[in-house]
């Protein structure tokens, strides 16, 4: 039996990577579902290309566009984010990949573990934001969820066969971005097309700014404390340039298992979606005598404050990592627009934490207030 593959955000950076591993897997994988935001062009070459059963996409405004390209060709097409929940909890599919950007990515995903389903999760934001309510419809609903994310996807491979209770710590790798060991006299001034510079990672806008920045590692703390049901004080974070090391878990009795290969997203995307067997590919392989060196140095937070801010948010919980994602979201917009400097980002969002008021045990509704409410304000800092 194939699974029946839905893919939220395909025309995305992990988007596009799993209809690649999906198109080379066709023995074992069949799309059901792609959806897009506004990229109706690429939405439609993809439904041509890859011939899923549905098509979502979420701006209203483009759903003649697609319809009208797509008639003939026997693929249902729907719009706005009402469709995107509503198949998300449908029978349809087997695996949803969540591989929308942001706060926005939040509802079809909890509409997905709200009917028991198993979502392969790109996108952390929907832990940072709601965690403790994600986690809890993991295990009412008999949900799976598996991560994306290569450093999470390092450490799910890492404790698989684990018994519970196994793991000391979790250390997070980040390669440190295209700024590594850089200082605040010279980060004052960079823009944009530097920051979009990884050395390591093609990815998304919005995530490539967060890496320069290190918020990326900060709400992947946020991410793997939910995903793996960890204390605060079990996570930490190394920077690692190579970014050969994706991650590592050390065990109660000291010992530390590593996941390592070359950087390349399609490998957890593809773990993911045929979790849990192994299956062969071609992609490039490491090798030891390539990369004689693997170095590791501890972070500096003073510099880049996101980091020590999203900790700070995970440590205080409550809607506070909500608040630091919302507003998140609005200054790295911004930054992307030349609307705020680099190290304003840090300024907006410490600002953000300490004016929207604080709620212990957030409901649902409330995280959906917070985000609104933090937006507002954040947008408010900027000219
Ligand atoms: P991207 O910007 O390249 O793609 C985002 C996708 O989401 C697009 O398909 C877009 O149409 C869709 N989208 C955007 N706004 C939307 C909205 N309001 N409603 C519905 N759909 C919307 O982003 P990406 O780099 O592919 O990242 C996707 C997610 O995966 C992010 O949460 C990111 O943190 C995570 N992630 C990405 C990488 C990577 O290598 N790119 C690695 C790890 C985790
Ligand atoms: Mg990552």
């Amino acid at each position: 039996m194939k699974k029946r593959v839905a893919i939220y955000g395909s025309t995305g950076s992990i988007g596009t990577q799993a209809l690649d591993v999906v198109e080379a897997h066709a023995d074992l994988f069949e799309l059901e579902i792609l959806t897009a935001h506004s990229n109706a062009g690429l939405l439609i070459q993809q439904a041509k290309k890859y011939r899923p059963n549905m098509v979502v996409i979420s701006d209203e405004s483009k759903y003649e566009q697609v319809n009208d390209a797509l008639s003939g060709d026997h693929i249902k097409v729907f719009a706005g984010e009402k469709s995107l929940i509503d198949l998300a909890g449908s029978d349809s599919y087997d695996i949803l990949l969540a591989a929308i950007v942001g706060f926005a990515g939040l509802s079809s995903t909890i509409a997905a573990l709200q009917q028991g389903k198993t979502v392969a999760l790109a996108n952390k934001e929907t832990l940072v934001v709601a965690g403790d309510i994600v986690s809890e419809l993991v295990s009412k609903h008999h949900a799976s969820l598996i991560p994306v994310d290569s450093e999470h996807s390092a450490i799910f491979q890492c404790i698989v066969g684990e018994a519970a209770g196994a793991v000391e710590k979790i250390v997070l790798t980040a390669s440190g971005g295209p700024f590594l060991g850089k200082k605040p006299n010279y980060l004052i001034n960079v823009k944009k097309d530097h920051a979009l510079q990884h050395p390591n990672w093609t990815m998304g806008a919005k995530i490539t700014i967060d890496s320069a920045s290190l918020m990326n590692k900060g709400l992947e703390m946020i991410e793997a404390k939910w995903l793996f049901g960890l204390q605060n004080e079990q996570i930490e974070v190394i920077v690692h340039a190579q970014s050969i090391i994706h991650s590592m878990v050390q065990f109660v009795d000291g010992s530390m298992k590593a996941q390592m290969g070359l950087p390349d997203m399609k490998l957890p995307i593809q773990y993911a979606l045929a979790f849990p067997h192994r299956v062969q590919n071609d992609f490039k392989r490491f090798e030891f005598k390539n990369f004689p060196s693997l170095t590791f140095e501890a972070a500096d937070t003073k510099t880049f404050r996101n980091l020590a801010l999203a900790k700070e948010a995970m440590y205080k919980g409550g809607n506070a990592p909500c608040v630091l994602n919302a507003a998140n979201e609005v200054v790295v917009d911004a930054f992307l627009k030349n609307k705020v400097g680099f190290l304003e980002m840090s300024d907006i969002i410490e600002s953000c934490l300490e004016k929207v008021a604080f709620i212990e045990k957030p409901t649902l509704n409330d995280y959906v207030l917070c985000n609104t409410e933090t937006r507002a304000l954040a947008s408010s800092f900027i000219k």
